[in-house]
């Protein structure tokens, strides 16, 4: 493609949302990077957009995620607003094509606009496995991404669409040597042996839980069983990742809201999903009602409820909180407040305040403005200096103001914690 061009529509691509930038370079990619111009390949831009659309919900890394970990704390993670950056084992975000294979479904999941009641009421596109490999070298040479997070509805059977999905990744890297992430959707109910072919060629696997039990999902599926199609697949996943054959393990994803699931319903999946299946991560997505589904008029999920469960989840699994700690941020009714649940239960478990010369790891990060790398600087800083005034704390990356109420120093605490409740609610 000839530099005057690109240079035109990039400034048209970056007034884009992020699904219709990817859409956009996919298209224009036709021309570019994998061969000469006869093997110039035709590439549908409704088909491209309409099955790049598909993958909207499937979030597998929310934009707010990270940054909403802890507001008053910085995480590792770095959210780069484009495409979908997932996190690869060394921390590194990666951008990442996503799309569906087809959006033709035979399930019938009442949130979903793939769903087989409206097969008949939509254009149906589906990729050949030559076409989307091609698409997605284009962009891969092209530098515009760093790997695929391929998804699909499934046509006629599962196996059929994944056997489908498995020759696309291999034409990629055997005929084209990609190189890049893969990030591959284990479709409900799919054979053991697809499966194991899949994690041989992928990065990452994941199959999307989508509510905390059986009796949720029956409520938004008749076709999808909870334990025979999802937890025995997550099972098998598990398996072959302990036979080392996964890099970046298996995730999960649950619609947050669909149902009249409590966020404890929730999150008590969550701990059995990270302790029995052994995730690397869970993901979360406020449901949102897309028009057309049978859940058109059920309420849209404010996103703070999704932004309040990863804010649990990371204290749960990078702060490592007890079951029992996690357990306090919860109201009488089993849900989440618009607050910051680190702060809810560091007022219901700290008497006093700590003093940060003393206090060890664990007790550093239950601090509400101290994370894991300020409390390894206080750590580090204290081995040669003494901690005598909050200043010395701000300068280690603590965010004071939320700290100051949860610490004593010098022997002296600034303001009682029930003082500063009281001062906080007038
Ligand atoms: S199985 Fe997936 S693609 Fe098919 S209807 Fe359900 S959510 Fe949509």
């Amino acid at each position: 493609m000839c530099t005057k061009y690109l240079n035109k529509n990039i400034i048209k691509i970056f007034l884009m949302t992020s699904l219709e930038k990817i859409t956009h370079l996919a298209y224009q990619s036709k021309y570019d990077c994998i061969g000469d111009r006869s093997r110039v390949f035709d590439v549908d831009f409704s088909k491209l957009d309409t099955l790049s659309q598909g993958t909207k919900h499937d979030m597998c890394t929310s934009s707010l995620s990270a940054r909403v970990a802890n507001q008053n704390e910085v995480f590792e993670d770095e959210i780069r607003p484009v495409y979908y950056p997932p996190f690869t084992t060394t921390g590194c975000s990666v951008s990442l094509f996503k799309t569906l294979f087809t959006n033709y479904c035979t399930h019938d999941c009442k949130y979903c606009q793939n769903s087989t009641e409206y097969n008949g009421h939509k254009k149906i596109y589906s990729y050949t496995p030559e076409e989307l490999a091609k698409i997605t070298i284009s962009l891969y040479k092209g530098k515009y991404i760093d790997g695929l997070f391929l998804s699909s509805g499934i046509s006629s059977d599962e196996n059929i669409t994944t056997e489908k999905m498995i020759e696309t990744i291999k034409i990629l890297k055997e005929r084209y040597n990609f190189a890049g992430y893969i990030h591959f959707k284990v479709l409900p109910g799919v054979s053991y042996e697809y499966i194991k072919q899949a994690s041989e060629i992928a990065d990452r696997l994941s199959i999307n839980i989508e509510t905390p039990s059986n009796n949720y999902l029956s409520e938004l599926s008749s076709t999808k069983n909870y334990v025979k199609d999802i937890l025995k697949r997550q099972n098998y996943i598990k398996k072959l990742e302990l036979k080392k054959n996964l890099p970046s393990g298996q995730t999960t994803q649950l619609v947050v809201g669909a149902c009249r699931e409590s966020d404890f319903e929730i999150f008590k999946r969550v701990i059995k999903e990270y302790k029995e299946m052994m995730l690397k991560r869970v993901y979360y997505s406020a449901f949102n009602p897309l028009q057309g589904t049978p859940l058109e008029k059920t309420s849209e999920q404010p996103m703070w409820r999704e932004h309040r469960l990863y804010q649990l989840d990371w204290l749960y699994r990078i702060y490592n909180f007890s079951e029992k700690e996690v357990k306090i941020a919860f109201n009488e009714e089993g849900f989440l407040n618009n607050k910051d649940p680190k702060l809810q239960i560091a007022l219901k478990t700290f008497d006093s305040g700590i003093d940060p010369n003393e206090a060890s790891y664990d007790e550093l990060i239950r601090i509400p403005g101290i994370g894991p790398k300020s409390a390894y600087r206080i750590i580090n800083f204290r081995k040669r200096n003494n901690i005598f005034k909050r200043e010395q704390l701000l300068n280690l990356g603590v965010k004071i103001k939320n700290a100051t109420p949860f610490l004593k120093i010098n022997g002296a605490e600034y303001i009682k914690i029930d003082k500063w409740i009281e001062c906080k609610s007038q």
